[in-house]
C-alpha cells in the first residue's frame, strides 16, 4: 500500500480531473479519512468547516468529534496535515482513529474515557497542499505562520516567516489579509470546541525537524516562559513516571527556532484573554532526519525528507507514538488528579524554568 501511495503522491496533481480520481490519484489520506467517517458513522459528529478551492475542486476540510459532547467537558484535540508535505501526521491520526474506532466496540475504559471527555480531530487540515505534495497551501501560504501575531524575538529569516512573496517558503500572506481559510476554520474550530472546557490539551502532528521526536510546547515566537509552565511540567513529570523510556525530547519550540504568525500562540493568547479554562497547546514534531540518516535514498526526494519512505519504518513510526496518545486520553481525562494545586504551582513553575529556560545541549 505504501509503494502506491508514494506513486501516486509524486505525480503532481491534475486539476479539472473528476474528486474520485483526484481522491485516489492525489489524497489517499482524503479518501481513507472518508471511509473512517462512514465506518464510524454511529459514533463521529461530523462536519466539514471549510471547503478548500483547487481549481474547479472543492476539497472537504473535516473535524470530527467524538465522546462527551457537552461544552464544559474537557477536550482531546488532535490536528495534523498543516503542512502538506508532512502526510506521516495525517496518517498517523488515521491509524489512531481507526484504532479507536475498533476498541470502542468491546473496551470498557476507553469507552469510559470518552464518557467523560470530548476528542476533536482534525487530521488534514491543508487537503491542497498536501494533494500538490506542498508544505504551503494552494495560496503558497505556510498555514504555521498565518496568525495574526509576531514573534518578538524571531529566528532567520525567512525561516521564522515573511511576506516577501508566495514563491518563497514560510510565507506568511500580506500584511493585513484576512487568515486563510484552512488557519481560519482551525481557529474557529478549536475555539469553539474550547470556550466552555475547564481543560484542554492539544497535539499538532509535524514531521521534518532533527534526528529526535520531539514535543514542544509554546511560545513559538518568544524566549518567555509559558504561563502555563507549570502545569506543563506537571504533565512532563506524570509522562515521565508512566513512560520512563519514552523516546521524546520535551521542551519548548523555541528551543528550537522562533517564528512569527504561530497558529497555537495566537489561540493560547486568544484563550487567556477570554479567561478561559486551561489550555495547553502541544505539538508532536516527528524527527525525520532519523529516516534519512536510516535510508539515504531519502534525501533523493524532497516528499522523503518528511517522510518515513520504507514500509516497515512507516508501520513502526504508527506504532511508536500510540502509548502517547493513550497517556493524552487518560490525562485529559484525569486532569483534576494530576493538575497543581494553589501550594505545588509555585514549585512546579519554578522547576519548568530551572529546565526549560535554556535549552539542552543535545
Ligand atoms: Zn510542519
Amino acid at each position: 500500500m505504501m509503494e502506491s501511495l508514494l506513486a501516486t503522491a509524486r505525480r503532481p496533481a491534475r486539476r479539472n480531473e473528476p474528486l474520485t480520481t483526484y481522491y485516489r490519484r492525489h489524497l489517499p489520506e482524503l479518501h481513507r479519512l472518508e471511509r473512517l467517517i462512514r465506518k464510524g458513522a454511529s459514533r463521529l459528529d461530523t462536519t466539514v468547516i471549510a471547503e478548500i478551492r483547487d481549481g474547479d475542486l472543492a476539497l472537504p476540510l473535516y473535524a470530527l468529534t467524538l465522546g462527551n459532547p457537552a461544552s464544559d467537558a474537557p477536550v482531546l484535540m488532535l490536528s495534523g496535515g498543516i503542512h502538506g508535505v508532512e502526510r506521516i501526521g495525517t496518517q498517523l491520526l488515521l491509524a489512531q482513529l481507526r484504532n479507536l474506532l475498533s476498541r470502542l466496540e468491546w473496551d470498557q475504559g476507553l469507552q469510559q474515557d470518552l464518557a467523560h471527555i470530548r476528542l476533536v480531530l482534525c487530521p488534514l487540515v491543508n487537503p491542497v497542499g498536501m494533494a500538490h505534495g506542498w508544505r504551503s497551501n494552494g495560496n503558497g501560504v505556510d498555514l504555521m505562520r498565518n496568525a495574526p501575531i509576531d514573534a518578538e524575538a524571531p529566528s532567520a529569516w525567512p525561516l521564522s516567516g515573511h511576506r516577501v512573496g508566495s514563491w518563497l517558503p514560510w510565507y506568511r500572506g500580506a500584511r493585513d489579509s484576512a487568515m486563510q481559510p484552512e488557519s481560519q476554520a482551525l481557529c474557529d474550530l478549536v475555539t469553539a470546541q474550547i470556550a466552555d472546557a475547564p481543560f484542554t490539551l492539544a497535539l499538532d502532528c509535524h514531521s521534518g525537524f532533527g534526528m529526535r521526536d520531539r514535543i514542544w510546547f509554546p511560545y513559538a515566537g518568544s524566549q518567555r516562559m509559558l504561563e502555563h509552565a507549570a502545569e506543563v511540567h506537571a504533565l512532563t513529570r506524570l509522562f515521565e513516571r508512566a513512560q520512563p523510556h519514552h523516546p521524546y525530547v520535551i521542551e519548548p519550540q523555541f528551543h528550537q527556532y522562533r517564528t512569527h504568525g504561530d497558529l497555537w500562540d495566537y489561540l493560547y493568547a486568544q484563550q487567556r484573554e477570554r479567561q478561559g479554562g486551561i489550555f495547553l497547546p502541544l505539538t508532536l514534531e516527528m524527527g525525520s532526519w532519523l529516516w534519512v540518516k536510516k535510508n539515504l535514498r531519502q534525501l533523493t526526494s524532497f516528499k522523503g525528507l518528511f517522510n518515513p519512505l520504507v514500509p516497515h519504518r512507516h508501520k513502526r513510526i504508527l506504532r511508536r507514538h500510540s502509548l502517547l496518545f493513550d497517556f493524552l486520553i487518560r490525562a485529559t481525562r484525569s486532569w483534576q488528579s494530576w493538575l497543581p494545586d494553589e501550594d505545588s504551582r509555585a514549585r512546579h513553575q519554578r522547576q519548568a524554568v530551572r529546565r526549560w529556560a535554556r535549552p539542552e545541549r543535545s
